[in-house]
């Protein structure tokens, strides 16, 4: 989670960061190695006192090399609570921003995937075909840049870019300040586009109704076993690229068991954003769970009303 990867705790990474100061951990002029063969990835405290100066119980190591983390005094312990801190802050500001998107009729959706999986060119397709439909904003997360942003306003949506440095996640503090710079969107539909990351995105609540994430048939379909907190985090998974499935070996059959696996529960489309297929789907999808006023009703009104 994100005190691992130093996405939430800037704090932690910048005191302690790659250079090691207490010198205990290897870099590349002591050259000692750190494998554990255990065949475990995650954050652990472990005994081999004789490479820390820190007592090895106080002392959490993550990563091998230069890409190395070494905190000491930073239990497993202090890490869970500090990730209990963290996300218990986010869950609270994402409860406000859920009733600030009901009580405004705002049917919020979240995008998560991994970089690349064509998250952006789904919005700016989706966009196109339902903007006359339904009110649509987005909020684009990522790390640097306003391309994303550009690309949606570009379809003549409001869009806010939330360019999150060095974290690789949006949190509901963010999306409530987006929220302030979008103008009021009246039961309609607001797009939330993440950061390309599957991992830290699936803890973080926005105040979305439903996470979706998009998949590409470019990436392994497997990936819903490698990364299952974010297939169990989320409703509904787009395949996304289905358009190029004749050009690779990929099993698509494996891969919508491999979610089902994760999540028994997640729905799953195919689709492409390139070709269209399968959006109307998708559409319907939304249009099944978002209490989304119709343009032309607004429209009718206004041309009734006195
Ligand atoms: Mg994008």
């Amino acid at each position: 989670m994100c005190t691992i990867c130093g996405c939430g705790t800037t704090d932690i990474v910048e005191e302690h960061g790659v250079g090691h100061p207490t010198g205990a951990h290897a870099g590349p002029a002591q050259d000692h190695d750190h494998d554990h063969d255990h065949g475990q990835d995650h954050s652990h405290t472990h005994a081999h006192g004789a490479h820390h100066h820190e007592p090895a119980e106080r002392t959490i190591d993550f990563g091998k090399g230069l890409a190395g983390l070494h905190i000491p005094g930073m239990t497993q312990e202090r890490t869970i609570r500090i990730e209990r801190d963290i996300l218990s802050k986010n869950d609270a500001l994402a409860e406000a921003n859920r009733t600030r998107l009901i009580d405004t009729g705002t049917f919020a959706l979240n995008l998560v995937s991994s970089p690349g999986s064509g998250k952006t060119s789904l919005l700016v397709r989706a966009i196109t075909d339902l903007k006359d439909r339904w009110p649509i904003a987005v909020i684009e997360g990522d790390q640097q840049t306003s391309r994303d942003a550009d690309r949606i306003r570009a379809t003549g949506v409001p869009a806010v870019q939330v360019n999150t440095g060095k974290g690789c996640h949006l949190d509901a503090h963010m999306v409530g300040h987006a929220l302030d710079h979008l103008p009021p969107l009246r039961d309609g539909l607001l797009f939330i586009e993440n950061v390309g990351n599957l991992v830290c995105p699936a803890a973080f609540d926005l105040g979305e109704a439903h996470k979706v994430v998009v998949l590409s048939v470019t990436e392994g379909e497997d990936k819903p076993l490698k990364y299952p907190g974010m297939f169990a985090a989320a409703d509904l998974m787009l395949l996304n690229k289905s358009d190029l499935l004749p050009h690779l070996e990929f099993d698509v059959a494996a891969c919508l068991a491999a979610a089902l696996r994760v999540n028994p529960y997640i729905q799953i489309l195919t689709v492409s954003a390139r070709t269209g297929e399968g959006l109307a789907a998708f559409y319907a999808w939304i249009e099944a769970r978002g209490s989304l006023r119709p343009r032309i009703e607004e429209s009718m009104v206004n041309g009734l009303g006195p």
